[in-house]
């Protein structure tokens, strides 16, 4: 019998965070041990993204993944049965050989990322190793330069949530918090969430009890309209938390400007600005706050403006979601114009692990920065928390400290801190530069 080889792979749908069905797949190996694979949705999903294969027939309003499931099934798992679990770039490539379309739209992004998820795990069990050693010994084929050492992420923890993830006006999607001047992973979540629950205490005094509701990432979601509204109540938390803004915590925000760019000018704050105007006002932010990261400041066509930014400001983290879709293609357009210094990788843009991994070494080997990143719409699967320390990549995205489809990460890394004791260490206020060790 060969423990390494497939021999069946179930599939199922089953719900996401937001209650729309997603595909599960249980891949099988020989001695009956499975590996499990959910995939996420995304709400501001990039127009360049692979394709989620949804039914659009009358079950859940359209939202239906049986045709997903179904390929699963019918057409990929006969090609996959006796295919060794270990081969993740070779079972990649064949999904991607069946499916043959330039965006995964025969057979469905989901269908395919379920199963490449589920075989690393099948794999990793077999190998009898933690998901994240077996990952980071197929990233870094078995000669990782730190050798027992491991990087726990800063993470960017998102408290107010507003664009296409809430019911309120605020125009920038996500407002994050950046722990940065703590030992370990453990004591930065704890001070996570010291800020989030005084958070929920600032702005219920301020907006009344219709401020405790939280929008789809667990951030609290107000009936705020202004940007500088959400940050003032951040800072006001973490100082109320007993830390300090700038040296204990810094500020992220994902602007994911594709969705409020309308008729050529951006809708934010009840004001129409040009693009120009909009990096300006940035800037302005940038001087009243300590914000250090930036996601798709501009709508996700407009390279140039992205570059202009950039360069801006040398040293603001300027984070690429629509904008490279965790596509290579994408990824080396934005590199050669250096519109950007970061990628946001979402395994779910691209549809593949292995696809996923060579955009992180793209990122990496060209001095870009790599945040690994959840979708709006989760599961309970925790599979990014161990990507994210297999790359050390040093910097993770998965929502607010509350809400079991955003703690099950968060829980996952406190695990495999607890597992590492000594080994591990926690990024910090290196989140940018740490990972130059690892590699
Ligand atoms: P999405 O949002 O999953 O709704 O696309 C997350 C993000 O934009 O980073
Ligand atoms: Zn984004």
């Amino acid at each position: 019998m060969d423990v390494f080889s497939i021999d069946k792979i179930k599939a199922r749908w089953i719900l996401d965070s937001r209650g729309n069905p997603t595909v599960e797949v249980d891949v099988i190996t020989q001695n009956g041990l499975y590996g499990r694979g959910a995939v996420p949705s995304g709400a501001s999903t990039g127009q360049f993204e692979a394709i989620e294969l949804r039914d659009h027939e009358q079950a859940f309003g359209g939202k239906g993944v049986s045709k997903a499931v179904n390929n699963i099934k019918e057409i990929i798992a006969p090609e996959l049965k006796g295919m060794d679990v270990r081969e993740q770039d070779i079972i990649d490539q064949k999904m991607i050989e069946l499916d043959g379309s330039e965006n995964k739209g025969n057979l469905g992004a989901n269908a395919i990322l379920a199963i490449s998820i589920a075989v690393s795990r099948v794999a990793a069990r077999n190998s009898s190793k933690p998901l994240y050693i077996y990952l980071r010994e197929l990233i870094q084929a078995s000669d990782p330069k730190m050798k027992d050492k491991f990087l726990l992420p800063t993470p960017h923890s998102n408290v107010i949530n507003g664009g296409e993830h809430a019911g309120n006006k605020l125009a920038i999607q996500e407002f994050m918090i950046m722990p940065i001047n703590f030992k370990t992973f453990r004591r930065a979540i704890q001070a996570v969430s010291e800020v989030y629950q005084r958070l929920k205490a600032v702005l219920t005094k301020k907006y009344g009890p219709i401020a405790r509701n939280v929008g789809d990432e667990g951030g609290m979601a107000p009936p705020m309209t202004f940007t500088t509204e959400a940050l003032d109540s951040i800072v006001i938390a973490i100082e109320d938390a007993g830390y300090s803004v700038k040296s204990d915590f810094l500020l992220a925000m994902d602007a994911a400007a594709s969705e409020f760019f309308r008729d050529n000018v951006y809708h934010i704050d009840e004001k129409e600005l040009t693009t120009m105007e909009l990096l300006d006002y940035y800037s302005e932010l940038m001087q009243a706050y300590p914000i250090a990261s930036l996601e798709d400041p501009f709508e996700e066509n407009d390279y140039t403006s992205f570059s202009a930014l950039t360069k801006v400001h040398p040293s603001l983290q300027v984070v690429t979601d629509d904008l490279t879709v965790t596509n290579l293609t994408r990824l080396t357009n934005a590199i050669d114009m250096a519109a950007g210094n970061s990628l946001l990788l979402k395994v779910n843009q691209i549809g593949t692990l292995s696809e996923a991994i060579a955009a992180a070494k793209l990122s990496f080997k060209n001095n870009w920065g790599v945040v690994v990143s959840h979708r709006s719409g989760e599961t309970e699967d925790s599979f990014i928390a161990d990507l994210s320390v297999a790359l050390s990549c040093g910097q993770i995205k998965t929502g607010a400290p509350g809400r079991t489809d955003r703690t099950s990460k968060y829980n996952q890394l406190l695990r495999i801190e607890d597992e590492l004791q000594n080994n591990a260490e926690y990024a910090g206020q290196n989140y940018r530069t740490a990972y130059k060790k690892y590699l």
